[in-house]
């Protein structure tokens, strides 16, 4: 007999959301977590302590494939990375679901069309609060519902960008935001529309993030436990390898073992791989689920690229993330590859850019550094990254976590950047000032670029290429499911959360049929 009926191993975008959609059957559910809460406090709204000091960054240390320790930048709470997140939630587009010719190579199709995740892409803008407009964007999917609430408002300066952008014959259009923004009643909004929200946690708890709209509703129900600091070190199986028996977990210095009849893996692409490798046994050698040798294979983030403009007006914007722009998102005339996505990030302050050597040496000669901020306007480059299968977790003698990797489609990243730079010119400027930031990736080394991470467990119809079946269950491990970013064959160039959280509810929806339970 088990202890618990699903046990969900991690509490972020994938976990959290599958936690709270399972969590109205009634059934027993054990969400481990390796951190603890994210604590409420003035530094979350501190750029300095926040950027500048790494407040929030989970100490952890990987190795690239040299051996060289790095600190990835992890954001072990509950909640996970979502506790930091900008909450842009993006569907992929439908054509990212189909095999697409990129200029670094093939971006792989997946198992499943759009179609069979619309519904549920939907019920996750739902869950998420996602605030939009359909029908600006060009390159958007069908959908079978509006937005639940509607587009952020461009703020001035921003309403500026998206008239140019128009002007230029682009097709500028309302980013679809996670925030808990009621701008027709800003009395009764929990948020207060601040400067301190993407790359922050939201210290009012109005960011749509998987612990206030995860775990939070589901511990609402009884049958929900959460256990914070309880990192998941193993999992065990039967003598036949067919079924996970036991969940080994580190909590408080000491070890504890779990038993669930279903045990989810959701602690984010590198650890889910870590977690099935370090779980190798005699019916499964080379790591759980992976006698296709794709378990911590074709690990994939986004070839992304932060970058700062100088508008000749102030720019006064406080809430800068509500324009995005994908006329580049494909090949078309401009380019016959595909390039990316284009939005914004949060407005820079000067505090963020003490020790960015670039800008530093490119604008400082000329501009102080407050005189930057002012006129700064904050873009987020996105391109897609490809699958390559020696892009990989592996682990060391010790068991920590090795990332090798290389980049795979800069040529299409590099097209993106100047394709931008060659439109300031008509977006109200400085023509030739288009300046690398590292915001919250750090430019100069891809590895500690974790945000994005994706791809290490592939879902797929051929166990051979692929370590899940279309269900995300293990093809080798009957109780076994992996619900974070680690299903991904390919990562498209829009942001993973959203996906994730939509997949999660697909899963879910599976695990209580399989359960014989119902939706509560
Ligand atoms: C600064 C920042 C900004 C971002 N902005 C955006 C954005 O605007 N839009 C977007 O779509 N995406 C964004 N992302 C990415 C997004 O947050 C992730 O894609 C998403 O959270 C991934 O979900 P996940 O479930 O795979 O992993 P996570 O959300 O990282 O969850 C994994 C969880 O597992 C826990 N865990 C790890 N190992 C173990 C273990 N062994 N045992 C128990 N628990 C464990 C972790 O502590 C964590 O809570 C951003 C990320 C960052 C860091
Ligand atoms: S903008 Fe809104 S959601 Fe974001 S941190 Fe500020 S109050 Fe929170």
């Amino acid at each position: 007999m088990s202890d618990y009926d699903v046990i969900v191993i991690g509490s972020g975008a994938g976990g959290g959301t599958l936690a709270r959609h399972l969590a109205p059957s009634g059934k027993k559910i054990l969400i481990l977590e390796r951190g603890g809460w994210l604590p409420r406090e003035p530094q979350n709204w501190s750029a300095g302590d926040v950027f500048v000091d790494n407040r929030y960054v989970s100490p952890d240390t990987w190795y690239d494939a040299d051996g060289k320790p790095f600190q990835p930048q992890v954001h072990y709470y509950v909640g996970g990375a979502t506790k930091l997140y900008g909450a842009a939630l993006y569907r992929m587009r439908k054509e990212d679901f189909g095999e697409l010719q990129h200029h670094g190579g093939i971006s792989p199709a997946w198992p499943i069309p759009y179609e069979e995740m619309e519904p549920y892409y939907t019920k996750a803008e739902q869950l998420y609060e996602v605030h939009g407009a359909r029908g600006e964007d060009p390159t958007e999917p069908p959908a079978s519902a509006p937005y639940p609430f509607p587009a952020v408002s461009h703020e001035p300066r921003i309403q500026q960008l998206s008239d140019d952008f128009a002007a230029a014959g682009l097709h500028p259009f309302h980013a679809p935001c996670g925030v808990m923004l009621n701008e027709a009643n800003m009395p009764y909004s929990n948020c207060v529309r601040c400067s301190t929200c993407d790359g922050f946690p939201c210290l009012v708890h109005a960011k749509s993030d998987a612990e206030v709209l995860g775990v939070r509703p589901a511990l609402e129900h009884e049958n929900v436990t959460l256990l914070t600091n309880a990192t998941a070190v193993e999992l065990s199986t039967n003598s036949a390898g067919t079924a996970v028996t036991e969940v080994v977990v580190e909590r408080d210095g000491a070890r504890e073992t779990y038993s669930a009849d279903i045990v989810v893996v959701s602690a984010g692409a590198a650890n889910t791989a870590k977690l099935l490798l370090a779980s190798a046994g005699d019916q499964h050698p080379n790591g759980l689920a992976n006698g296709s040798d794709q378990v911590g294979r074709n690990y994939m983030f986004h070839d992304s690229q932060a970058v700062l403009a100088l508008s000749k007006e102030p720019n006064n914007t406080v809430f800068q993330k509500t324009l995005g722009v994908n006329d580049y998102y494909f090949a078309g005339e401009a380019w016959e590859f595909p390039m990316g996505n284009i939005q914004m990030v949060g407005k820079s302050v000067a505090d963020m850019y003490r020790g960015e050597q670039p800008l530093m040496t490119k604008l400082a000669p000329t501009f102080s550094l407050a005189e930057v901020a002012d006129h700064a306007i904050d873009f987020w480059l996105s391109t897609e990254d490809l699958p390559l299968a020696e892009n990989r977790v592996s682990l060391d003698s010790g068991g920590n976590v090795v990332l090798n990797y290389k980049a795979t489609n800069d040529g299409a990243r590099d097209r993106l950047f100047k394709q931008l730079r060659s439109l300031l010119g008509h977006l109200g400027m400085q023509e030739h000032h288009l300046i690398p930031r590292w915001a919250y990736l750090e430019n100069k080394i891809p590895v500690a670029g974790v945000a994005h991470q994706a791809g290490t467990c592939r879902f797929g119809s051929d166990p051979a290429t692929s370590a899940l079946n279309t269900d995300c269950r293990a093809h080798e491990v009957d109780n076994l499911y992996v619900v974070d970013t680690s299903f991904f064959p390919s990562i498209a160039a829009v942001n993973p959360a959203l996906t994730a959280m939509a997949n999660a509810v697909r899963v879910g929806d599976h695990l209580l049929e399989r359960l014989g339970a119902n939706a509560g």
